[in-house]
């Protein structure tokens, strides 16, 4: 009936932007929807009316029916991949269909990824194979169970339609909510054209939206920069803490708000190595694990260079500023990841050696190959029973090299003011057990593309979904690969 509200209330503010800003694009109609997944909390955090949705979902997150209010578009953005400037990418396979406002009063951008040809798909279709978009479902709502800022997954469709790449895939179209979808090559777009009136105006529509507190200060965009830098240090903070890699962080893919975005050729690791790569085309390591707050910081130059000129009307005086500011991620990122380092080792006050102490663990994991994942869940059984340290050596190929440092752990640990049931559960809830390893994943995608069995893909969003609980019965999953299961290669396989 007419008098009823819509099932999604939009209210609209990036399309209230000048044109320049995005190209307004509908979704192209697809054959054969049918709904894969449909993340029910999440639409009802975001308010949805959800039984109505419910009724029209392969509709609705297909693209084939546009819900009342939305105002679809493809959003503008430029940005550095690999390292070399493109200065016009933009929504070439995502399509914003608009923003609601969540029960928690934040406003959150829905869109649909893979739902046809935009105005910036250059030669690409438009399209997402299934693959891809169940690796992002997957990845995303395994991050956000592990307390990592992330965009979500709030439905996957299969169209119905073949995409063409090396193979012939199944079309899928992935509902993607985020903050917003603002990036630092947004910024770049418009700096690269030296469109000033434009990159103020994403400032200070950044600045509403997401960092209402600045609006007043004194050095407002100086302030936002650093702001977003901040975010940015924590972020990739916990990405370390889990073993996170993003494996594409071009400045296209570091949003403004500090959620993860673009769940593209991204892996958890296994057996911790510093320098690992998934991406198969990342050949010269630039986006390895222990790189990415180096490229963090280097993204972050780069979204200096746009607004440097707002920082302060005298030249030097604004590139100091940004240096200063530059260098103050370093520190905030050094701070957030040792804090962080601390707590899954089961400290709660800070000593100086705490630094050597957690160094000293990463060298025996690597020179060991111990399971990153496993080794500290297992820490935290050995912080309420010494007889557990067996099955937290075993994780290493020399499982006596173990010894010295467990001794010197012990040592620190009678300077903490906790009891020793208490540090093991504080250390189980920065520990997951369950992570969506890699083969996992790919077992899950092999399934449903080759057999459309989605049943594996159902198993890893739920047991990835309560990542710090020990789900007996579910112990295989919390297992590294076999021999001859390991994944080494991760694709961008759009
Ligand atoms: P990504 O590496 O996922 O960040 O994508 C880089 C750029 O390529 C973005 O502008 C995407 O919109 C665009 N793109 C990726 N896949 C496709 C596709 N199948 N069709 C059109 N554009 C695409
Ligand atoms: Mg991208
Ligand atoms: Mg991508």
């Amino acid at each position: 009936p007419a008098s009823e509200t819509p099932p999604f209330r939009f209210e609209n503010s990036y399309a209230r932007l000048p044109a320049n800003f995005y190209g307004r694009v509908q979704p192209t109609p697809v054959t054969e929807p049918w709904l894969i997944k449909f993340n029910r909390p999440l639409a009802e955090e975001l308010g949805l009316d959800v039984r109505a949705i419910e009724c029209d979902g392969a509709a609705i997150f297909s693209g084939n029916l546009i819900p009342e209010g939305a105002e679809p578009l493809a959003m503008a953005y430029a940005g550095h991949q690999f390292g070399t400037f493109v200065p016009q990418l933009g929504d070439g396979r995502a399509i914003l269909l608009g923003e609601v406002t969540d029960t928690s009063g934040r406003r959150r951008d829905i869109q649909l990824k893979g739902a046809g040809q935009t105005p910036y798909s250059r030669r690409g279709d438009g399209r997402a194979a299934l693959g891809p978009v169940l690796r992002e479902y997957v990845v995303s709502e395994a991050m956000h169970a592990l307390g990592v800022p992330t965009t979500r997954a709030l439905a996957a469709t299969v169209t119905g339609q073949p995409v063409y790449r090396e193979q012939i895939l199944p079309g899928a179209i992935f509902t993607r909510v985020a903050a917003s979808h603002i990036r630092v090559g947004t910024f770049q777009l418009f700096a690269a054209r030296g469109d000033m009136d434009s990159v103020r105006m994403l400032a200070d529509y950044t600045i509403d939206r997401h960092y209402p507190e600045l609006k007043d200060d004194e050095r407002a965009y100086l302030a936002l920069f650093k702001a977003i830098a901040a975010r940015q240090a924590s972020l990739i903070a916990r990405w370390l803490h889990v073993g996170f890699i993003h494996g594409v962080m071009n400045t296209d893919n570091m949003t403004i708000s500090g959620e993860t975005i673009d769940y593209g050729p991204c892996a958890f690791m296994d057996g911790y190595d510093s320098k690992t790569v998934f991406s198969s085309i990342d050949q010269f390591g630039r986006y390895a694990y222990a790189n990415q707050p180096a490229i963090g910081q280097w993204n972050l130059a780069r979204l200096a260079e746009t607004m440097v000129t707002l920082f302060d009307p005298v030249a030097d005086t604004a590139v100091n500023l940004a240096n200063d500011a530059l260098g103050e991620y370093g520190t905030i990122f050094q701070k957030h990841w040792l804090d962080g380092m601390r707590r899954k080792i089961g400290l709660i006050t800070d000593e100086d050696e705490d630094l050597d102490l957690v160094q000293s663990l990463l060298t025996l994991m690597q020179k060991g190959k111990a399971d990153f994942t496993l080794t500290f869940r297992r820490l935290a059984a050995s912080a309420e029973n010494v007889g557990a340290d067996m099955e937290l050596a075993s994780l290493f190929e020399e499982p006596e090299a173990t010894s010295p440092w467990l001794e010197r752990w012990r040592r620190r640990l009678t300077r903490e003011p906790q009891m020793e049931i208490e540090r093991a559960a504080s250390m189980r809830a920065v520990n997951p057990a369950f992570i969506p390893r890699n083969h996992r994943v790919e077992q899950a995608i092999n399934a449903a593309t080759e057999d459309a069995d989605f049943s594996l893909f159902e198993a890893l969003v739920d047991v990835t979904s309560r990542p710090y609980e020990d789900q007996p019965g579910r112990s295989a999953y919390a297992a590294p690969p076999k021999p001859g299961e390991e994944v080494l290669q991760t694709f961008c396989g759009t």
